[in-house]
């Protein structure tokens, strides 16, 4: 693994796949201008940091789920665990 090898995906609301590591794009903007989170804990609430200002916040499931537009999933290759 080199660098930071990750692609956009679009987000569907069904298959909420989200990790730790991965870059989520909000609808709405951090007051800095960033719209993009990285995920540092999940769980009932989620942990994210901005990729702006590295501000963190605390969000529940439920807004994250209501505000994510994309995952940037980092790119993992056969760790597919059920
Ligand atoms: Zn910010």
């Amino acid at each position: 693994m080199h660098g930071f090898d990750a692609i956009w995906q679009e987000y569907e609301r069904e298959k909420m796949d989200i990790q730790v590591g991965d870059i989520l794009k909000l609808k709405k903007q951090h007051p800095c201008g960033s719209s993009e989170w990285e995920v540092l804990r999940i769980g009932a609430d989620f942990r994210l940091k901005c990729m702006g200002c590295g501000h963190q916040i605390m969000i529940a499931r439920r807004q994250v789920e209501k505000n994510v537009k994309n995952v940037k999933s980092v790119s993992k290759s056969e760790e597919d665990s059920d």
